[in-house]
């Protein structure tokens, strides 16, 4: 591969007799947001929703247009952006339903997470939220190379810290009811769960603010259950109450806590020496959270722009230009090949990653574009797509008055419809062949899933919304 990264960079300038100092190691830091829609940021375009902090993030650094994760739904997208692989390639394709009291469900353990390459690499890992990569003890964050966790293992999790149960007479608790674990041990924690994890990822990174670090911070905000202190619906009380207003007091909150990220950043000073990243682990959901994915069709769950496209913001101070957008696609499975040209470590072929590093592209270095192709499936649900150029070739069923779709895959030209309303692929019949070949050849080298859509929980998961309004 012709791209050269930072590490590399550093290196030649070192060997022409350049004055600089051998390039410390940077830190990386993942800031994950939970079915998060893609309008819904300040610098997204969104009306109604206020977010200067992380907006911050784009003023000081990249946002990226076409910003993609491997996967339409929590679990999967999850297990593809900490692998840096395709979570199709190992079969980890689709959510478990609720708690898996069978223990089988998981990020296979053959594969290598980030933290676990990057610990290898003499860093620091933490991780504070949402886990979401199995419940069962073999699967566990501390097992899976991170050093430290605040979080829960499940798949979502109630905000009000005064909820939390711990198991009644042998009686299991649901996952979205239990006590924080700290080290795999039950942590009693105060106050409102975004803030906790806010004020955690800040002081991870002040703790170890003199070594490499990695610091995964994936707030399950703005996830179902819909709660917000009475603080932040105050804050939005321009939206007229209703699910919408709660969702977006949510996103307040998450902004608060990346404001609190940020400023310990800057306290410690390491801005210059930490790429930040933001995303969503999926498109909004829509009706289930109030969420805006606007001006994209479709939403969590599916293939469509609305289900994969998310908000992807990239700063890395002093290295990447400042207020830039870039709008060639890149891809959560980009993140470990950029995070480990960070820490100097040179990717294995037999790790098999799927991304490329994309500083190099960011900073302008390369005209190339970072990926020929994309490619998604969900097998469980009969979708997938294949992004090549501006062309997209889809599978997603329609849903009247909703979502386009159609009974065959359709082609898509995302540079003059981005809404994919239109069907191109009658009138392109050839370019429609190419694509699917590519999905086809790509499909070919798939397992099947390791698990499908049965329901095997005990999920207490709340199905309503609750609607507290605690101060
Ligand atoms: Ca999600």
């Amino acid at each position: 591969m012709a791209i050269r990264t930072w590490w590399s960079l550093a290196a030649a300038s070192l060997a022409a007799g350049a004055a600089v100092a051998a390039a410390p190691r940077a830190n990386v830091l993942v800031i994950l947001a939970d079915d998060l829609g893609y309008q819904d940021l300040g610098c997204q375009g969104s009306p109604d929703i206020r977010t200067p902090h992380i907006d911050s993030l784009a003023k000081n650094g990249i946002r990226c247009t076409s910003g993609y994760v491997s996967s339409c739904m929590c679990s999967p997208s999850r297990a593809g952006l900490l692998t840096g692989r395709s979570q199709s390639r190992f079969g980890h394709e689709i959510n478990w339903e609720g708690d898996d009291p069978t223990g089988r469900k998981g990020l296979p353990l053959d594969q290598r997470t980030m933290a676990d390459r990057l610990k290898a690499a003499g860093y620091r890992t933490g991780m504070v939220g949402k886990w979401h990569l199995g419940d069962a003890p073999q699967f566990h964050p501390l097992k899976r190379g991170f050093d430290e966790m605040l979080g829960f293992v499940g798949g979502g999790h109630c905000y009000f810290c005064d909820e939390y149960r711990t198991p009644v007479d042998g009686k299991p608790v649901s996952g979205y009811y239990t006590l924080l674990e700290r080290g795999g041990k039950p942590e009693k924690t105060e106050g409102y769960l975004t803030d906790v994890l806010g004020r955690e990822a800040a002081a991870f990174i002040h703790r170890n603010r003199a070594a490499p670090w990695f610091l995964y911070a994936a707030f399950n905000a703005p996830h179902t259950p819909l709660q917000a202190t009475s603080n932040l619906l105050e804050r939005v009380r321009h939206i007229p109450e209703g699910d919408r207003r709660t969702y977006a007091a949510m996103v307040t909150g998450l902004d608060d806590a990346v404001g609190a990220i940020l400023g310990q950043l800057q306290a410690d000073g390491l801005e210059e020496s930490t790429l930040v990243v933001f995303l969503s682990d999926n498109g909004g959901p829509l009706e289930r959270n109030g969420s805006c994915n606007a001006p994209l069709s479709g939403e969590k769950g599916g293939m469509l722009e609305g289900g994969i496209r998310v908000p992807f913001l990239v700063q890395w101070k002093g290295r990447l230009p400042a207020g830039r957008t870039y709008d060639p696609p890149v891809s959560s499975l980009d993140l470990m090949p950029t995070a480990l040209a960070l820490a100097g470590v040179e990717p294995a072929a037999d790790w098999k990653l799927d991304g490329v590093n994309l500083v190099p592209f960011l900073a302008g270095e390369t005209q190339d574009v970072p990926h020929d192709a994309l490619f998604w499936r969900m097998k469980a649900r009969s979708i997938w797509a294949v992004r090549k150029g501006d062309e997209k070739l889809v599978m997603q069923r329609e849903r009247p008055g909703k979502h386009p779709g159609g009974p065959t895959p359709r082609l898509i030209n995302l540079a003059t419809d981005l809404a994919e309303r239109n069907d191109l692929a009658a009138a392109q019949p050839a370019r429609a062949k190419d694509l699917q070949a590519a999905y086809d050849a790509w499909e070919a080298t798939l397992p099947e899933p390791l698990w499908g859509v049965e329901r095997d929980g005990t999920s207490a998961r709340p199905r309503r919304n609750a609607k507290e309004k605690k101060p």
